[in-house]
């Protein structure tokens, strides 16, 4: 139902967003509902974001008491949240430094300024990047430089030069554009707007090697298959191969704008120094305090042993609708960021969803995504698969 809360958006906004014809009002743990009432199950958690889902009363008192503390300083001084949310960040994440930001975006645009100053320091000669075909990395002008669609890019080149793209999962088309001048290697373990495609361990490993052998970094892009979303904490620690810098962003703030890169010790002895980089919002005591709170419950109530106990369920449910419904051909992906492969016009299959009160995301090769809050029960994943069958009958 289109309201006049919809209107005034719809007049106002510039239309760069598909959106559905509903105005949400409230949420509370799996479940989101409208200005009319209607209730919404959420399998989208607004981008993998809301890993706590909503409402979360420890969560809500906590930034409700930071606000009324504090949640402006700027980065001129220390505030009592930076250092904790940092620490804990490095702690899950077995980084060393963090610079805080405010989108996964942000995250993306200085690991990349991190990168070309280590290189610049070291005086190497690098300043290339390799990314990978169907990557997603963010909208502002580096992470578009290295997002792997053309149609995201061309409008807006020239782009940041000197950023070629390899095969993701085919370690020969990375070996090939390798040269003297490469800086850096991005890569999400989990491509999510892509398609939801997973590396495979080898091809994980290979780019590790190639980057130990030649001085380059191997940036990941953790922003959406991170925080706990795969069963590990981040993705790359499902493989046991560490990046020298990565970015974060989505589930580390449930939903407070908030987003990190972080690196090794032995990368940030060479890159960002006082005047490099720098962020008048970023790392505020309330974005903090978010990301301390998250961390904090994510381990009391143990959302990674939840993660890896209840997304079997996932698997094996989506694997008998794949088996049971002509028009769903794949099931891809890993732990709570699964999708399955639809041959339906997928904003036939999404508005009939909504219509069914079921919250979902399209990607990239007709994929049909599925990244719950992280506190999704089997009793949701059933539900989610009765209206899924209505919805592709
Ligand atoms: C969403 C996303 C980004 C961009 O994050 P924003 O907060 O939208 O700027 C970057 N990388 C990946 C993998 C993402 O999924």
């Amino acid at each position: 139902m289109v309201n006049n809360k919809i209107k005034a958006a719809e007049e106002n906004l510039l239309p760069v967003y598909n959106r559905f014809p509903i105005a949400l009002d409230h949420g509370e743990g799996m479940y989101l509902y409208d200005t009319d009432g209607k209730e919404y199950l959420d399998f989208a958690a607004g981008f993998a974001v809301s890993g706590l889902g909503y409402g979360n009363q420890e969560l809500n008192d906590a930034l409700k008491a930071q606000i009324d503390k504090l949640y402006h300083t700027s980065n001129l001084y220390y505030h009592e949240n930076c250092g904790i949310a940092a620490r804990e960040l490095n702690r899950i994440s077995g980084m060393d430094r963090i610079f805080f930001t405010n989108s996964g975006g942000e995250a993306i645009e200085g690991a990349l300024k991190a990168a070309r100053k280590y290189a610049y320091t070291k005086k190497n000669g690098r300043y290339e990047f390799i990314a990978m075909e169907n990557s997603f990395h963010g909208r502002t002008f580096g992470a578009v430089s290295v997002t792997g669609h053309d149609s995201y890019r061309e409008p807006f080149e020239p782009l940041v030069p000197g950023v070629h793209f390899a095969k993701f999962n085919d370690l020969d088309s990375v070996k090939a554009l390798v040269n003297d001048k490469t800086c850096a290697i991005i890569l999400e373990p989990l491509q999510g707007e892509g398609g939801i495609n997973l590396a495979e361990q080898s091809f994980m490993e290979g780019i590790r090697k190639i980057c130990d052998e030649n001085d380059i970094l191997m940036i990941c892009d953790e922003v959406q298959c991170g925080m706990g979303r795969t069963g590990t904490m981040f993705a790359w620690q499902g493989f046991g191969v560490k990046p020298d810098i990565m970015a974060m962003a989505k589930g580390i703030g449930n939903g407070i704008p908030v987003g990190a890169f972080a690196m090794k010790e032995e990368v940030a002895e060479y890159s960002l120094k006082p005047g490099d980089h720098g962020s008048t919002y970023a790392g505020n005591p309330l974005a903090c305090a978010a990301v301390r709170k998250v961390i904090e419950i994510f381990e009391k109530e143990d959302i990674l042993g939840h993660v890896n106990k209840v997304a079997p369920y996932l698997t094996k449910k989506l694997d008998e609708l794949v088996a049971e419904t002509d028009c769903v051909t794949k099931r891809k992906g890993k732990g709570l960021m699964q999708g399955i492969v639809v041959t339906k016009p997928l904003k036939e299959v999404n508005a009939k969803a909504v219509e069914e009160g079921l919250l979902i995301i399209q990607a990239e090769g007709n994929v049909i995504r599925f990244v719950p809050p992280l506190i999704v029960e089997e009793k949701h994943i059933d539900q989610m698969i009765e209206k899924m069958k209505k919805v592709l009958a």
